[in-house]
């Protein structure tokens, strides 16, 4: 496996690399990203891996100097599976981005109400990626189902020749999504966020019994009787995430939460 640790070493890679099947990450991997690298290692050409913790997409309040950072492990976990090429840019890569804007109509619902530079941060990195690495193939989780559909949106507005993937969410055995943020959850906390995964799946089986409106609230008082402060519980249309009353097809249940200062997000797609 190669680690690229420079703009330059990567320019100089990809001179000898054929198609690239890029899954950008941001490190304190789990067996959530590296299901995003098996998929990847699905396609011909090369596997890259980029972890880089991504100041542009965090406000001067959140977490960005505590976010978790194994590299040691990180890159142990990615030999396992067959990964081709990792790349660590700089510290200083965000420095000197085009500062770009998300769809406004996806990025300020669900998680763009309460962290409204989040999105903006988001595609102003990966366009930066993008333009360097040129992928073909590009990989995205399910478990940030709103990026997920955002960098969809980016890349079809902006005519670049690259195909997005969306991978389903990896869950730990109790249910909770596997998340970075886990680690930063204390024990007690821990037991507390398996919690989340089943009210979503208790949810989503009572909608045919149950209206929305009712289910939203009872989920959402569900979660604050442990503790959970709820940023959002609802149900939404997943291409547009408009906010519905009443079940569609591919409906998106989607909930983020704060639990001692950790905040916590999770999904489910009802087909
Ligand atoms: P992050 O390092 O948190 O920025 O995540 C990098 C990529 O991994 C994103 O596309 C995430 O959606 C994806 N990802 C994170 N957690 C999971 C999970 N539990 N299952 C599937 N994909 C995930």
């Amino acid at each position: 496996m190669q680690i690229i640790n420079s703009v330059k070493d990567l320019d100089k890679f990809l001179k000898q690399s054929n198609e690239i099947n890029f899954v950008p990450t941001m490190g304190n991997l789990h067996a959530g990203h590296l299901s995003l690298v098996s998929e990847a290692n699905k396609y011909n050409g090369i596997t890259l891996v980029s972890i880089f913790v991504n100041p542009l997409q965090f406000a001067p309040n959140e977490d960005l100097d505590i976010y978790p950072r194994t590299e040691k492990k990180d890159l142990m976990e990615l030999e396992k599976v067959n990964c081709d090429a990792v790349f660590f840019p700089e510290p200083d890569f965000a420095e000197g981005t085009k500062k770009l804007y998300a769809n406004s109509e996806l990025s300020k619902k669900l998680c763009g109400i309460s962290r409204p530079h989040f999105f903006h941060g988001v595609i102003s990195i990966l366009n930066h990626f993008f333009q360097l690495i040129q992928p073909k193939n590009v990989f995205f989780g399910f478990k940030d189902y709103q990026q997920y559909l955002i960098v969809k949106d980016f890349l079809e507005k902006s005519k670049m020749d690259i195909n997005i993937h969306g991978v389903p969410i990896i869950r730990e055995p109790d249910g909770l999504a596997m998340s970075s943020r886990n680690n930063l959850l204390t024990p007690d906390q821990r037991l507390v966020a398996a919690k989340l995964s089943i009210i979503l799946k208790d949810t989503a089986q009572q909608i045919k019994t149950r209206n929305l409106k009712y289910l939203k609230v009872e989920g959402k008082k569900k979660l604050e009787e442990l503790n959970f402060e709820v940023d959002y519980f609802s149900f939404f249309n997943s291409n547009t995430l408009e906010e519905i009353d009443e079940i569609e097809t591919n409906t998106l249940l989607a909930l983020a939460v704060n639990l001692g200062g950790v905040r916590l997000i999770d999904n489910f797609l009802i087909k």
